[in-house]
């Protein structure tokens, strides 16, 4: 291994040796890299993870550490590396550097430098230097990147119909008290009362989405009867439709079988999709349709909304994308709803599909197999 090339091997064969093998096996199994370097920034140890964080398969005693550790701060500036070591006085710790490798990649860095005092030679001659410690921190970065945008996303998306919701509730207060005008309360309370339910259906989005990512979502099996399953959806949703100027219609299949599946994330997978096709809709219908294809079945949700761009159409099943089309910034969303969909489609190994054309309207099928024994598929 490396680290044995690099420590001198020692004269005294016994105690010597045995602290020279326990240092080397214990350097050498730390997943995290280590180099050391002397008083003039020569490397005078490494290990094997180090070659692996720097992308090389080889160092040699007395390189310059400025050679082959070259990081780069957040805005991809040069940071010098032999400065930063002759400034360590103390150990210290950063975060924020990044290195950049041949093939325009790049990782997030943790480097730890710590002086080390090793006392001094026959000439009196202070003989240390400096230990750096290196990981790669690229996944554990995006995760805080991602967390930190949950975080914003989410408390934005909360403020705006809360919002709303008191803005409301204290004018229904306001109208009781000065003219007592109850339609006029009433039209208030319902305005606040679909803010309410707007957040209560974004809650439910994030604790399913919490689920789905810790793995937590197990699948119940249990047969469907899709037709009627599709009616009662279709009524449910009527007077938000209405609300809007929509109707909602049905297509369904005469020969519609028994569908063995999990009800559950059938439900929530069409609740997402029809509240979709409602919300991006300004005028004309959502219609439900479903159709046996062998054993499986085939449920669509057609809209004649606003229709999805073509380069967001890549994009709209990604967590917390939104549209910039005006038209949908206008609604209320998260950008998880999709997310979250296309999470649950997997899990009863479920095929989303969809086409969408601006300002015509879109279609998003989902074929569900028919799940014959207690199985889940890979989420
Ligand atoms: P949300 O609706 O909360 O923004 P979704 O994940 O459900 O999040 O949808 C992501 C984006 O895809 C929406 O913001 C919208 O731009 C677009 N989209 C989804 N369904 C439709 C649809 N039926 N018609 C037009 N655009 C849609």
């Amino acid at each position: 291994m490396n680290v044995q090339k690099l420590i001198p091997t020692p004269k005294n064969k016994n105690i010597e040796s045995i602290a020279y093998n326990r240092l080397t096996s214990l350097v050498n199994s730390m997943a995290d890299g280590v180099i050391a370097v002397d008083k003039n920034i020569k490397i005078v140890l490494f290990n094997g993870a180090a070659l692996n964080i720097l992308d090389r398969n080889n160092l040699k005693n007395g390189d310059s550490l400025k050679d082959v550790l070259k990081p780069v701060d957040q805005n991809y500036h040069t940071v010098d590396i032999v400065k930063l070591v002759h400034n360590a006085t103390a150990p210290t710790s950063s975060r924020d550097l990044r290195l950049s490798y041949a093939d325009g990649s790049v990782s997030d860095l943790y480097l730890s430098i710590a002086p080390v005092h090793l006392g001094y030679n026959d000439a009196g001659k202070d003989t240390g230097g400096y230990v750096l410690l290196l990981r790669d921190i690229t996944a554990e970065k995006s995760l805080e990147e991602e967390r930190d945008e949950f975080i914003s996303v989410v408390s934005h998306e909360l403020r705006t119909p809360i919002t709303i919701a008191e803005g409301n509730i204290s004018n229904a207060q306001l109208i009781f008290d000065k003219s007592g005008d109850m339609e006029k309360i009433k039209s208030s309370l319902k305005a606040a009362h679909e803010q309410v339910l707007f957040l209560a259906s974004m809650i439910n989005d994030l604790a399913t989405l919490s689920r789905a990512e810790r793995g937590k979502l197990t699948v119940e099996i249990e047969p469907i009867n899709v037709h009627d399953l599709v009616l009662e959806l279709a009524t449910n949703y009527q007077p938000e439709a209405s609300d809007h100027g929509l109707q909602i219609k049905t297509e369904l299949d005469p020969n519609l079988q028994i569908l063995n599946s999990s009800k559950l994330y059938i439900r929530e997978i069409l609740q997402n999709l029809i509240t979709n096709a409602i919300k991006y809709t300004p005028k004309g219908q959502v219609t439900i349709s479903a159709s046996q294809k062998h054993m499986n079945v085939e449920i669509s949700v057609n809209d004649t909304g606003i229709g999805i761009t073509k380069s967001d159409q890549e994009r709209i099943f990604d967590k917390f994308f939104r549209s910039d089309d005006v038209r949908a910034r206008a609604i209320n969303g998260t950008g998880l709803g999709l997310y979250v969909t296309m999470k649950l489609a997997k899990l009863i190994g479920a095929e989303i599909s969809f086409k969408s054309e601006l300002n015509k309207g879109s279609t998003f099928n989902v074929l569900f197999p028919n799940m014959t024994q207690i199985e889940s598929f890979n989420q």
